[in-house]
């Protein structure tokens, strides 16, 4: 193929991965005039609702929107040369005739970089990045999608064409709550319009004639037209269908999108409160004593100033205060007799896949049957 319709297609395959980004950034923009013109500004009454209703709604506006920009925007973090392997490692490796030489070859690598490893692969061995050349750091993943490895990968996302990962978790987790707190917030001040200008008074059960008009002296917040006559079916609406679509579209979008969101936040505190990716809570890291899926987990409240920094102020603003580098994590005590949990877990690993009979193996295999493939590779 030509080269230059490679480029093209690489063009257009770029350009596809934004769309997404592209609808987020619509929606967000299209939500923010439907909200403050066609809701507050031309059907709510009342000056002091009108008041309340911009300022909540623009401060968790522009906490979502800035927590989404630093989702986005944030650089992954970079990994240190002395992780790389040098050209001569590399010729060694590939010359390598068994998988024991090569994990020789990793392992003095390791050593003599003094690289902070734990984590292992199926077989035991250092993991090692074929397509970067480089010996994964604990938690690191490579991304097929950006072509790198990730710090401590979580997943990549296509809403923000990137992956959340060490660097950019924070902000994913804080542009999670906001949206969720945005979008439950427009979809409760938009019910009670949406009601009004949607569904007919008899089917609430209510008489037209007594529903408020402009010169009633009820308390309500009432629009600057007649109802009765809105809701009539023969088009004669004072209301612009313009304004009665955006309302319907805002609370359409809002409920489900805080529905949604709701389900992926929890998900993520919990996550969060473990210290777990969501990688890790599909497929635990693989240490030297086995798989445990808590390694990470240091107790919650460790777990959380690990991730929003140790000045609680900051927590919910969205500036980076993540703890560390991401090349290396504090592991939770080793199993002792406290440890049930991973005991347990080890034992159940062992009954389920272990022949009954069979001769003491090798550390690896006391958890199941070895897999040659590395198993995490790539995502
Ligand atoms: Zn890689
Ligand atoms: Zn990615």
């Amino acid at each position: 193929m030509p080269k230059k319709s490679l480029g093209c297609i690489g063009l257009l395959i770029a350009a596809t991965k934004w769309l997404p980004v592209l609808v987020t950034c619509t929606i967000f923009t299209w939500g923010w005039y439907a909200y403050t013109f066609q809701l507050v500004l031309f059907s709510m009454e009342l000056l002091v609702q009108k008041i309340l209703c911009l300022i909540i709604f623009n401060i968790l506006y522009i906490f979502a929107l800035w927590s989404y920009l630093q989702t986005i925007s944030t650089p992954h973090g970079r990994i240190p040369i002395k992780f790389f392997l040098t050209p001569e490692i590399s010729e060694e490796l590939a010359k390598a005739s068994s998988d024991q030489k090569r994990d020789d070859i990793l392992a003095y690598v390791v050593k003599r970089n003094d690289l902070p490893v734990s984590c292992r692969t199926y077989s035991g061995g250092i993991r090692y990045c074929e397509k970067c050349n480089l010996i994964k750091p604990d938690r690191c993943h490579h991304c097929s999608i950006c072509g790198i490895c990730v710090l401590k990968m979580d997943h990549h996302c296509p809403w923000i064409n990137n992956c959340v990962s060490f660097t950019n978790y924070k902000f994913f987790v804080l542009f999670l709550g906001y949206t969720f707190a945005l979008c439950l917030f427009v979809a409760a001040t938009t019910f009670p319009y949406f009601l009004r200008f949607w569904i007919p008074p008899e089917s609430l059960g209510i008489d037209k004639s007594n529903l408020p008009n402009s010169n009633g002296t009820d308390t309500m917040p009432k629009p600057n037209y007649d109802i009765g006559q809105m809701l009539s079916n023969n088009g004669e609406s004072s209301v612009p269908f313009s304004t009665k679509f955006h309302i319907l579209f805002l609370f359409f979008v809002s409920g489900m999108l805080s529905f949604g969101v709701m389900f992926l936040f929890c998900y993520h505190i919990f996550l969060l409160l473990n210290n777990r990716s969501t990688l890790e809570s599909f497929r635990p890291p693989l240490m030297t004593y086995g798989p445990d899926k808590n390694a990470f987990n240091l107790g919650r409240r460790e777990n959380l100033m690990q991730l929003f920094g140790r000045s609680k102020l900051l927590w919910l603003v969205p500036i980076y205060t993540t703890e560390g580098s991401g090349l290396s994590y504090d592991l939770r005590p080793q199993l002792g007799n406290a440890d049930e949990e991973v005991r347990q877990e080890l034992l159940n690993h062992r009954n389920h896949n272990q022949p009954p009979n069979q001769g003491p193996q090798q550390p690896y295999s006391a958890i199941g049957p070895i897999p040659r493939n590395d198993g995490d590779t790539e995502v």
